[in-house]
């Protein structure tokens, strides 16, 4: 063994990829990625792996650095005390500093039939079952989408762009984060799309069946194909190991996204609670907060006080099909304001954004600790008024 520092990162997304690359900034750490699969998901394109008009995987090799040890396999538990992981596969794993980065996955849904009767988009098998089914049912058969946040949204268009027949169900408000001028934006594309948008008091799905969706008002949706995009959920493995979690089963961290347990466990990604207080799940904070554990961890091996997590966030950005999309502007507070930008050039942001993501992950494993948006000072004043509040 070497004097070496060695450095377990579980889960490699978009944070824990983004973590393992940063910490290759140092000769004297060893780099271990646990992940179940062999491949990167780009999960932020699942939607289009079921739709067929886009592919998610990325190959490791093109988005991960070369000194980082990538483990295929799945943490069954943390022991935080005895400073070791144990894997699916049977074996334990030791490590000094642990970065927990399990992402997110589909909330399970609580709706009569749901769990049986519908598909969702939320991993890379769910993703491809749901284009399985779609590819064994007529063209012209409806498919139901339920749930008309950004992922139901891209999902339903993705799909009546490829000429199915497409059901929205919003249960409330169409894209609750958007401002009403992009929400009036999102329902015009929709509507040219030929999907039909039910939103409003009454339309929340209450039970599902093989072939039919029925609504709060009772109303009663012939659906062939069902996709159930409302909520994400995430893994128990922290709170399974005895660590401390939110309501929902993130990682209970302080500023620095250290456990609020044990100093050696990080936590990013949509799988990490700072304060209690999560950013927004998304692609969007998994990246800097991958930056911000893997600096924390750094800091740590340095002997020096660790940063605190900093968030900027200033837009939602989601694709209409290939050919439009809205590139929705957010105040500091993360709340949408009225400036947008709507259909092709909207298009033209979401794919620049799509492609920037692979690419910024690529950049820092060629060239660690070059990534910087976790850096910027505007998200500290967000976070000092919600820790107030
Ligand atoms: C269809 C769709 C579209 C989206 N579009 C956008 C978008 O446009 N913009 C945006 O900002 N966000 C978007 N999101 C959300 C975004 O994908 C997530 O917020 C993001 O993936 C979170 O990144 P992460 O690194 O925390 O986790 P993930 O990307 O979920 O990665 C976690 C990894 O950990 C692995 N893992 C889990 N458990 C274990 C374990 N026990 N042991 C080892 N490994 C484990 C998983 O297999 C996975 O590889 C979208 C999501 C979906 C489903």
């Amino acid at each position: 063994m070497s004097g070496n520092t060695n450095v377990t990162v579980v889960g490699g997304g978009y944070a824990g990829v983004m973590a393992a690359n940063r910490l290759t900034r140092r000769d004297d750490v060893n780099v271990t990625l646990i992940n179940p699969r062999t491949a990167f998901v780009h999960r932020i394109r699942l939607h289009q792996q079921a739709a067929g008009t886009g592919e998610a995987v990325v190959e490791y090799r093109d988005v991960l650095a070369e000194g980082v040890r990538l483990v295929a396999d799945t943490v069954t538990r943390i022991d935080a005390a005895g400073r070791g992981v144990s894997l699916a596969s049977g074996g334990t794993l030791g490590y000094d500093h642990l970065i927990y980065a399990v992402g997110s996955g589909s909330a399970a849904p609580e709706v009569p039939g749901a769990a049986e009767f519908t598909h969702q988009v939320s991993t890379l098998e769910e993703a491809r079952r749901l284009w399985s089914a779609l590819h064994a049912t007529p063209s012209s058969a409806v498919v139901t989408v339920v749930g008309a946040g950004p992922t139901g949204i891209e999902t339903a268009a993705e799909l009546a762009e490829r000429g199915r027949s497409v059901t929205l169900v919003c249960g409330a408000e169409l894209g609750p984060y958007l401002h009403a001028r992009g929400r009036r934006s999102v329902a015009r594309r929709l509507a040219a799309l030929g999907v039909t948008v039910l939103a409003g008091p009454g339309t929340e799905a209450t039970a599902v069946t093989r072939d039919a969706v029925r609504l709060r008002d009772g109303r009663e949706l012939p659906s062939a194909v069902t996709v159930w995009t409302a909520g994400f959920g995430v893994p128990d493995l922290a709170a399974r190991s005895g660590l401390s979690t939110d309501a929902v089963g993130r990682l209970l961290t302080d500023e620095t996204l250290t456990s609020v347990d044990d100093e050696r466990i990080v936590a990013a990604g949509d799988s990490a609670a700072p304060s209690g207080l999560p950013p927004r799940m998304s692609c969007q904070a998994a990246m800097p907060l991958g930056a911000r554990a893997a600096d924390t961890v750094l800091s740590r091996i340095a002997d020096e006080p660790p940063a605190t997590f900093n968030q900027v966030f200033g837009a939602q950005c989601i694709s209409l099909g290939r050919d439009a999309g809205i590139f929705q502007f957010a105040d500091k507070y993360d709340v949408a304001v009225w400036l947008s930008i709507a259909g092709g050039p909207g298009a033209k942001l979401k794919e620049l954004v799509c492609t920037g993501v692979v690419k910024q992950l690529a950049k820092e494993a060629h060239r660690p600790g070059g990534y910087r948006l976790h850096l910027l000072t505007r998200g500290d004043t967000r976070r000092r008024l919600l820790r107030a509040a």
